[in-house]
C-alpha cells in the first residue's frame, strides 16, 4: 500500500477548505495519508488535519516559513518530501501552490499536473482532468517516469463532509536546514480587504461596467453582505480603476469555482466565463437578454440591475437572517 501526502494551507490557525477537500479525497482512496503543514502555527492544526483523515503529520515548525519565499520553500519542502517518499502529493493549485510545486517537481525530475479540476485516486494510479484554452477543452493527464506524481487541485471541486475528531494522527517534526538565499521576504503588507479570498469563497457577487461607476458597488457589498459572499469584479472594470485587480475574474485574473456566481452588469465575454464556468448555480442579472452570459448562467435574471439588486439583497436580508 503507497502513501499519498497532502500539503496544507491555512489561514487564521484553521485549514483552507481547499485543503480539507484533498485531505478527504486522499483519505477515501484507502491508501495511508500523509500531511504536510508548516510554519509557527502548524501544530495548531494538527487536530484538524487528523479528523480530516491524516494519519501521519510532518511539520517544519519554522518561523521563517511563516510567509512565503519561493526559494525558501523550494528548499525546505524538497528534502522532506524525498524523506516521507509519497508516490503521490496533493497540493491545492492557490498562488502559492501554482508558484511552488513546478520548482520542486523540477527539482525531483517528476511530473506535475496543474490547475485540475477532476481527480481519481486508484490502487497507486492517479488520473486528473484539467482544462485547456479558457476552459474550451479538456486534457486527462497521467504520469510517466515520475517517481512522485504531484497534483494542484482548483480549490472547491471536491466534496467535503464533516470531520471526525476521533481520528488523530502520529506527528514528525523535520527540522529546517537553511540554505543561502538570494531573496528575503522582510514585510507582507496585506491588502485592505479581510473578506474571504475569491478562490476559496463559496459565495461571489461579481459586478460589471453594468454598474456605470465605482460608487455603485456598494449596492453589491450590500447583496454580499447579505448572503456572506465575497465581491468579484470583470476586467472592464478593474482597468477603469473601480476596484483592485486582486478582485478580476477571468483569464488574467483568478479562476473561481464557488457553489453561487451572481454576475451583476457583466456581459460574460469568454475571457470573463474561464474565471467562473466552473461555478455550481451561475446567476446572471443583466438588462440585455441577448448578453452572452445568459448562455451559462442557470438562472438569468433580464432587467436593470438598479431596480433587480437592492430587492434581492431585501429579500435575502429577510430570509437569512430571520
Ligand atoms: C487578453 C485578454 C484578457 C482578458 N481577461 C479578462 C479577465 O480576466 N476577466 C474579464 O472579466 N475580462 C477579461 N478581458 C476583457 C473581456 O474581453 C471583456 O472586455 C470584459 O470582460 C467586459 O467586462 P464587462 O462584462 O464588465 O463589460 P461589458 O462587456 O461592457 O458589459 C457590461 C454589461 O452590463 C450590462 N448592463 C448595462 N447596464 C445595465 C443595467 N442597468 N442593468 C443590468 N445590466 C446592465 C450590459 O448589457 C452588458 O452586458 C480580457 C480581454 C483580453 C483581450
Amino acid at each position: 500500500m503507497g502513501q499519498i501526502l497532502v500539503f496544507v494551507e491555512s489561514s487564521k490557525g484553521a485549514l483552507k477548505r481547499s485543503s480539507i477537500e484533498l485531505l478527504q479525497a486522499a483519505a477515501q482512496s484507502g491508501e495511508t495519508v500523509a500531511a504536510l503543514a508548516v510554519g509557527s502555527a502548524a501544530d495548531a492544526l494538527v487536530k484538524e488535519i487528523g479528523a480530516n483523515g491524516g494519519q501521519e503529520i510532518h511539520l517544519i515548525k519554522d518561523a521563517s516559513l511563516d510567509s512565503y519565499n519561493p526559494e525558501l520553500f523550494a528548499a525546505a519542502l524538497t528534502p522532506v518530501i524525498e524523506k516521507v517518499g509519497p508516490h503521490t502529493l496533493l497540493a491545492s493549485a492557490s498562488s502559492l501552490g501554482r508558484d511552488l510545486f513546478p520548482r520542486i517537481a523540477a527539482r525531483l525530475k517528476t511530473g506535475l499536473a496543474s490547475d485540475c479540476t477532476e481527480l481519481s485516486l486508484q490502487g497507486g494510479q492517479v488520473s486528473a482532468r484539467r482544462p485547456m484554452y479558457s476552459g474550451k477543452c479538456f486534457a486527462s493527464a497521467e504520469f510517466e517516469n515520475s517517481p512522485v506524481k504531484i497534483v494542484l487541485m482548483r480549490a472547491n471541486q471536491l466534496p467535503v463532509k464533516a470531520a471526525d475528531p476521533s481520528k488523530t494522527g502520529t506527528v514528525t517534526e523535520h527540522a529546517l536546514t537553511k540554505p543561502d538565499l538570494k531573496t528575503l521576504i522582510k514585510e507582507v503588507v496585506k491588502g485592505t480587504s479581510e473578506k474571504l479570498d475569491l478562490t476559496e469563497a463559496n459565495i461571489i457577487v461579481a459586478g460589471g461596467r453594468g454598474l456605470k461607476e465605482a460608487g455603485n458597488f456598494k449596492l453589491l457589498q450590500d447583496l454580499a453582505d447579505a448572503l456572506g459572499a465575497t465581491v468579484g469584479a470583470s476586467r472592464a472594470v478593474v482597468d477603469a480603476g473601480w476596484v483592485s485587480h486582486s478582485m478580476q475574474v477571468g483569464q488574467t485574473g483568478k479562476t473561481v469555482a464557488p457553489t453561487l456566481y451572481i454576475a451583476v452588469g457583466v456581459s460574460g465575454a469568454i475571457q470573463h466565463l474561464a474565471g467562473m464556468s466552473g461555478s455550481k448555480v451561475i446567476v446572471a442579472i443583466n438588462n440585455d437578454a441577448n448578453a452572452p452570459i445568459f448562455q451559462k448562467a442557470t438562472y438569468g435574471i433580464v432587467g436593470d440591475l438598479f431596480d433587480v439588486v437592492p430587492k434581492l439583497t431585501e429579500e435575502f436580508r429577510k430570509v437569512l437572517h430571520h
